[in-house]
């Protein structure tokens, strides 16, 4: 058990669509007939949730058909390689992969984080992501390219949109049977860092970047009507949240 963080309980929260991680971190498991797609890893001890609730099923690693990455950043590709060293493929955008391979310079936290860390929410975090093996989690191997635009064979059959901007290989992923976008990290609900309100924000790993996750919205337009399920914050439910979303996004500070 980490300390830091607050297990959420697991959740479905649309039709075979089911929200796993901690009161900051969200993941999310797709079920299609015996089929299952992981969206996002969370961090490396998030694992745990991910067995809990296999065995909740009575399922295995083995029903695991694919994990679909939203981007890189390691609070998303936390136990990516261990599913993937079990056999279970990886997909990720081509665009971050300087992330999941990287130096050390890019597993840095992001700029405002490490400006903030006097405040208690920023260092409790950091603590949560200690505790879970931020700074020891392994590295990608290797991963199947997502392409933009493309509709991904595997079970909910989502539909990628590329959303340059949080990170440069961002992309969200949209449900069409269960009315559903995976926004990532390119819209959240409630800052990871410093927790607050419930509010459509953006910020990108770097601070220069933050306009252009402002820019990269208008790709998500088509998916108005959709249900908002973000990496971070609630998930917002009702008709037309993405589009409300994107209409009151703002770059969190
Ligand atoms: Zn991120």
């Amino acid at each position: 058990m980490n300390p830091f963080s607050r297990d959420r309980t697991a959740t479905e929260i649309a039709d075979g669509v089911h929200l796993l991680g901690t009161h900051r971190v969200n993941f999310y498991i797709v079920e299609e007939g015996d089929g299952l797609t992981l969206i996002d890893c969370g961090f490396q001890g998030h694992r745990r949730y991910l067995n809990r609730w296999l065995e909740l099923k009575g399922r295995t690693i083995g029903d695991i058909d694919a994990v679909i990455l939203t981007h890189g950043h390691q609070d998303h590709t936390g136990f990516a390689e261990e599913l993937r060293r079990q056999g279970v493929p990886v997909h990720l955008h081509p665009d971050d992969d300087h992330h999941v391979r990287g130096s050390l310079r890019m597993k840095i936290p992001p700029q405002r984080l490490l400006k903030s860390l006097y405040r208690p929410s920023a260092m409790s975090l950091l603590m949560e992501a200690a505790g879970d093996g931020v700074f020891t989690q392994k590295t990608l191997g290797s991963y199947e390219s997502i392409p933009a635009g493309a509709t991904l064979d595997v079970p909910g059959r989502p539909e990628v949109v590329a959303v340059p901007g949080h990170s440069p290989g961002s992309v969200s992923f949209y449900l069409p049977d269960r009315g559903v976008l995976f926004a990532g990290d390119a819209l959240m609900t409630r800052d990871p860092f410093f927790g607050g309100d419930d509010r459509a924000i953006v910020f990108a790993d770097h601070t220069d970047r933050n306009q252009a996750c402002l820019d990269a919205l208008p790709a998500l337009s088509h998916y108005s009507s959709a249900a908002l399920l973000p990496a971070h914050g609630e998930p917002w439910l009702e008709a037309d949240s993405v589009g409300r979303a994107i209409a009151e996004a703002a770059i969190a500070t």
